[in-house]
């Protein structure tokens, strides 16, 4: 399954942190790609000092139009999940979103255009009350992958050796935790 993660209505003043976090969310979680509509270089600095790393291939595309990449995807066969407290439950429809190869999953900041309600093919809610867009990301891409996400090997970077205490990380640039145990 192909995963990408459509960030919308990025406010460079106000949203750095928590878009950093939607994209840091994407990439360990499984998705392949974040788009980003507007550009905001210090997100692009930080996710690509992550990647460079911690491994993996994940891409941001800033800049982009919203609707573009929304008609563009489903023209292509794709299928688009907005994230929204006013929708469908998850639990009733992810079985049937997770049959589909290419999904893009669409979360906003404030206000999300009206529009994407339309064209979205689900409309899904993380439980039914507000919260945050990391989050419910994170839960729905849990869902989504079956937990399988948790044990992706991402390639070429550091690597966590899980441990009861203390930490331990493998790799190539193990210079960046000096403090860490052999
Ligand atoms: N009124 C918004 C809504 O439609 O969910 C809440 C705005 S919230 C600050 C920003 C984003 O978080 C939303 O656009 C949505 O993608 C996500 N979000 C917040 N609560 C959610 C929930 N219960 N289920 C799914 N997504 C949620």
């Amino acid at each position: 399954m192909r995963v990408t993660v459509l960030r919308l209505g990025h406010r460079p003043e106000r949203d750095k942190r928590i878009t950093t976090h939607v994209g840091l969310v994407s990439r360990a979680f499984g998705a392949e790609e974040m788009l980003l509509t507007g550009r905001d270089p210090s997100i692009e600095e930080s996710l690509a000092d992550v990647v460079e790393r911690w491994g993996g291939d994940f891409r941001l595309k800033t800049d982009v139009s919203w609707k573009g990449e929304v008609i563009r995807w489903k023209e292509a066969g794709g299928k688009v999940v907005h994230l929204t407290m006013y929708g469908s439950r998850m639990q009733n429809v992810v079985d049937e979103i997770r049959m589909h190869d290419n999904i893009l999953v669409v979360v906003g900041a404030e206000k999300v255009p009206a529009e994407m309600y339309d064209l979205a093919d689900w409309n899904v809610a993380v439980g039914s009350q507000p919260h945050s867009e990391v989050a419910a990301l994170a839960v729905f891409l849990d869902h989504l992958m079956e937990g399988q996400e948790l044990t992706k090997d991402f390639d070429g970077g550091l690597r966590i050796i899980p441990s009861p205490r203390g930490k331990q990380v493998v790799g190539h640039r193990k210079q960046d935790f000096p403090d860490t145990k052999d």
